[in-house]
């Protein structure tokens, strides 16, 4: 299980996550920050500090933001 950063990172990408993470998992992809699912720790100190609430537990994705697990899982495959 892992935490996702959704689209909403596009336009912010305050970076806030990356000085959490305790885990080192968080990098930059093209357009936004994604998180190494095979890494993650499942600590959740990264959603707490987005300033857009751009991240969430992969088990609370909507049905629209499935597409960015999906992003994550491929970036780091
Ligand atoms: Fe890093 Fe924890 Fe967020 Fe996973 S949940 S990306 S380990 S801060």
């Amino acid at each position: 299980m892992a935490f996702v950063i959704i689209d909403a990172c596009s336009q912010e990408k305050a970076a806030k996550c990356l000085d959490v993470c305790p885990a080192d998992c968080i990098k930059l992809a093209d357009t936004q920050y994604v998180i190494n699912p095979n890494l993650c720790i499942d600590c959740g100190a990264c959603e707490v500090v987005c300033p857009v609430e751009a991240i969430y537990h992969e088990d609370e994705l909507l049905a629209e933001d499935k597409h960015s697990h999906l992003l994550a899982i491929n970036h780091f495959r």
